[in-house]
């Protein structure tokens, strides 16, 4: 009944949930490059469909807001918050019977510029399980921020520009809203920038944010997309001290494969025990599970769920963290 190939396409359902490639009607969950395609028509919330046309500039958008029923094509369908970066929704169908939620990627946690997941009561939950390993714990957000702000002001006493590496979409204005709101100058690669306006556009308001050009960065933090860090511009700030924002940052030999002199844990997934949280308050009768560790399933089927994976297994499960952590990269720096 549920398949996943192209994008999630559930039987009798006449739209892609997050097609990967181009599709004639998907529903968009937010609009990373790993969940979008220049679609012909596209569901979304708002401001996923400002994101996309930023993206992709043509396409035939439906704009549906958070919590309001509608019926798309015969099927009734409302969208809920997911967490994950401003406007990013969770759709909740209700199919054949079946209250079906996908989650997309989600995190319980409040983000600075975006509300938590809302936990719909689902029959059939398919859910996003990239860091579905007990293992991954975050710290709270508070501790986070708390500690990448503790690093700027060690970087300024240093004499140093703390250089934040970060996702153009979503992590970058997370990273600018804590750090301006606790008074930290930003500056911020143009590509964040015409980001950052569209994010100020949905109501976000951004202190002491400017865009990087040829300034003096003495004082200033600067927030940069990954792909940059070997340019030119990036060569020009000195002395300095990197940091990559990523739950990977967990993993202990994260601060060598993404290059930077520290990786720090801000996530904007769940980790393992809000995954779990997720389910038990849902309390499905069936779970499929996508992206991340296909062994996510194995432990949900021992903690009592009927659960799948919708990808196939792996050979083995691979459990050295490094690994793992550099067979994420490829796909973590086009998820921006
Ligand atoms: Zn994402």
């Amino acid at each position: 009944m549920i398949s996943y190939e192209k994008g999630i396409k559930i039987e009798g359902v006449p739209f892609f949930l997050d097609a990967r490639t181009k599709a004639d009607f998907s529903f968009v969950s937010h609009a990373h490059f790993d969940h979008i395609a220049p679609h012909r028509k596209v569901l979304a919330t708002p401001e996923t469909l400002l994101f996309f046309r930023h993206r992709y500039k043509k396409t035939t958008g439906r704009a549906l807001p958070l919590r309001r029923k509608q019926t798309v094509e015969g099927v009734k369908i409302e969208l809920f918050p997911s967490g994950h970066i401003l406007g990013g929704a969770q759709i909740l169908l209700e199919h054949r019977g079946k209250r079906i939620v996908y989650t997309g990627d989600f995190t319980l946690s409040p983000g600075w510029t975006s509300p938590p997941a809302e936990v719909p009561k689902a029959d059939i939950v398919i859910m996003e399980s990239t860091y579905g390993l007990p293992r991954y714990q975050f710290p709270t957000r508070e501790e986070v921020a708390d500690l990448i702000c503790r690093k700027v002001e060690e970087a300024f006493a240093e004499k140093k520009t703390p250089v934040f590496l970060a996702y153009p979409l979503g992590k970058s204005q997370e990273a600018a809203k804590l750090l301006g709101d606790r008074g930290i100058s930003v500056l911020v690669h143009s590509s964040i920038f015409a980001i950052c306006k569209i994010y100020e556009r949905c109501g976000v308001a951004f202190k002491k944010l400017d865009v990087l050009s040829n300034q003096s960065t003495a004082k200033k933090a600067v927030i940069l997309p990954p792909y940059l860090w070997r340019s030119r511009q990036v060569a020009q700030i000195s002395p300095k001290k990197s940091f990559f924002l990523s739950g990977w940052g967990l993993d202990g030999g994260s601060r060598q494969s993404f290059q930077a002199d520290e990786v720090l844990p801000l996530s904007d997934h769940a980790d393992f025990a809000q995954l779990l949280a997720y389910l038990e308050e849902a309390q499905p009768e069936k779970v499929y599970t996508l992206h991340g560790f296909v062994e996510f399933a194995e432990i949900l089927r021992q903690r009592g769920f009927d659960a799948q994976s919708l990808e196939a297994p792996t050979a083995a499960p691979n459990l050295d963290p490094v690994s793992q952590a550099v067979e994420f990269l490829p796909s973590l720096f086009k998820q921006s």
